[in-house]
């Protein structure tokens, strides 16, 4: 048989079922013979029956589709033998195919493969009747519906299962972010500023480093002048000006309160004190709108304490820290709104 005839046969037996479930045509061995014989149009007598009887009784009962299998289809059945094995086989090919993609790894896609190619060898070796082969057309229809159903299935728990993942991994976002963020400004928080030192520290890789420690100049004023929500409305706009600094690796951290951290690597202690001069100025110059009261405010200053890592000593972290908190100490004495040390 060739490709041509091949597919031909295909389309037939893909005409056939739909036409049998409109006329409401029970799915028997014989009706399945009939309709693929109608479709072909290979009897032309049967055809004429076929469509008279369809025009007198809008379907095609048990007992009319019995005789006018007898009578036209059931002498002939050798000849379309091949032609039905064919389009089975047909049929197979491109079912696997459409399902293979969604059930590749299943075993149930597997089962149902194995049985209908079992079936299909059947016909070949057996040798099976007309009736037989329609039989085994029956149940590869059957399995094909079923299959069908189990790949929706299959497809509504896989996307059930995507959602939940996609969930599961922002719900994991938003933890990861909240365990290092601080949820006002949105810089590193304290944990991460003391994870990220220690690991400065140990890597003993990029020395030198610097610390600088920044807090903002008589913030308690400020909120009770302005009040809390002004207040956290120039945390947070310090912290944008702390964020602008963060290339080269600087990283900035809400230490707590009105208090920043910097981590400036690659850095000696000059060009660290370069860099919070820099951030500094940048922050005195700020203007923020406080659009309740229809004012501005300006000149909000910081200061700032910048320490070197002690590499010699391998100092620890909490000596840096409070070496950097001694020059800050000493800029809120000196008047603020400076860097220190001087030299
Ligand atoms: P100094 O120049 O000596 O640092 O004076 P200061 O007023 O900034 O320092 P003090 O430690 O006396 O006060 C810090 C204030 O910062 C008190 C507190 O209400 C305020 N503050 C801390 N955290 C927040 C916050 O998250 N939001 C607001 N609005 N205020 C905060
Ligand atoms: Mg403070
Ligand atoms: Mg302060």
């Amino acid at each position: 048989m060739s490709d041509d005839q091949f597919q031909q046969s295909t389309a037939f037996l893909k005409k056939a079922v739909p036409l049998m479930m409109k006329y409401k045509v029970p799915t028997t061995p014989t009706n399945y013979a009939l309709w693929y014989t109608y479709v072909a149009d290979t009897d032309p007598q049967l055809n004429a029956d076929v469509d008279d009887t369809l025009t007198h009784h809008g379907t095609c009962s048990p007992l009319q589709s019995d005789m006018l299998y007898q009578k036209h289809v059931a002498d002939k059945h050798s000849q379309d033998m091949s032609a039905l094995k064919q389009s089975l086989e047909s049929m197979m090919t491109e079912m696997s195919h459409s399902m293979s993609d969604t059930l590749q790894d299943t075993d149930a896609f597997q089962s149902v493969l194995d049985r209908t190619f079992e079936q299909l060898a059947r016909v070949e070796d057996e040798g099976l009747s007309i009736d037989e082969t329609i039989a085994v057309v029956r149940s590869v229809v059957k399995d094909s519906q079923s299959l069908t159903q189990s790949t929706r299935y299959f497809k509504h728990q896989l996307s059930d299962a995507q959602q939940e993942i996609s969930q599961l991994k922002q719900t994991l976002a938003e933890m990861t972010e909240q365990a290092t963020h601080d949820g006002l400004t949105g810089l590193l928080n304290r944990r991460a500023f003391d994870r990220e030192l220690t690991a400065y520290i140990d890597s003993n890789l990029t020395p030198p480093f610097c610390l600088a420690m920044i807090d903002l100049d008589h913030f308690k004023k400020l909120n009770d002048t302005y009040g809390h929500v002004i207040g956290d409305t120039v945390l947070k706009q310090v912290a944008k000006r702390l964020s602008d600094y963060c290339r080269d690796g600087i990283q900035a951290f809400r230490y707590g309160g009105e208090e920043f951290a910097l981590l400036i690597p690659q850095k000696r202690l000059n060009g660290a004190k370069r860099i919070a001069e820099t951030i500094r100025t940048a922050i005195d110059r700020m203007i923020i709108k406080d659009r309740r009261r229809g004012n501005t405010l300006d000149h909000i200053t910081v200061s700032i304490g910048v320490a070197e890592y002690d590499n010699e000593t391998g100092e620890s972290a909490s000596d840096l820290i409070h070496r950097a908190d001694k020059h800050l100490y000493s800029a809120k004495k000196l008047g603020r709104n400076r860097v220190m040390p001087i030299n």
